[in-house]
């Protein structure tokens, strides 16, 4: 998928670190999340929410395994990655970038999938767009 001005693969291509999917960061699934991923390893939701949610205030999060990481990564990779949760699918194309600017290259501290060598206006711009189609 790609912006109008800038393609998001010019600022950002996952290098399948899995450094975003290691510790209890409050990865949040919502109801349409939940439904998704249980259908998608073949469960109900309940069973689902049950054995790899944990609740963060009133909401769900997915829960790590004793590894410390998400429990859906394994052997390097998403093993839900057509259906995974909608904060992860946007990463790191989030609003929290058109509030500051500058939260872009204290996220590229910890994701190496993050390009800082272009210019912020055109990673608004793509920010922008990709938030406008995943809304
Ligand atoms: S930290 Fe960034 S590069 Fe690493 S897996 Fe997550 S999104 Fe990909
Ligand atoms: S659902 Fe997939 S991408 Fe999201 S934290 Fe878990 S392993 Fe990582």
């Amino acid at each position: 998928m790609s912006c109008n001005h800038t393609a998001s693969e010019n600022i950002f291509v996952c290098q399948q670190c899995g450094e975003c999917c290691n510790g209890f960061g409050g990865t949040y699934v919502s109801e349409a999340d939940i439904r998704a991923i249980a259908g998608f390893i073949h469960t109900d939701a309940d069973t689902f929410v049950r054995r790899y949610c944990r609740r963060s205030g009133s909401r769900y999060v997915l829960g790590q395994a004793d590894s410390g990481y998400c429990f859906f990564w394994k052997d390097k990779r998403c093993t839900i990655h057509p259906v995974k949760p909608r904060m992860c699918r946007a990463w790191p194309f989030i609003p929290n970038v058109l509030k500051d600017p500058e939260n872009w290259k204290i996220m590229a501290g910890s994701c190496p999938g993050i390009r800082t060598d272009v210019p912020i206006a055109d990673v608004l711009d793509c920010v922008r767009r990709r938030l406008e189609v995943l809304s």
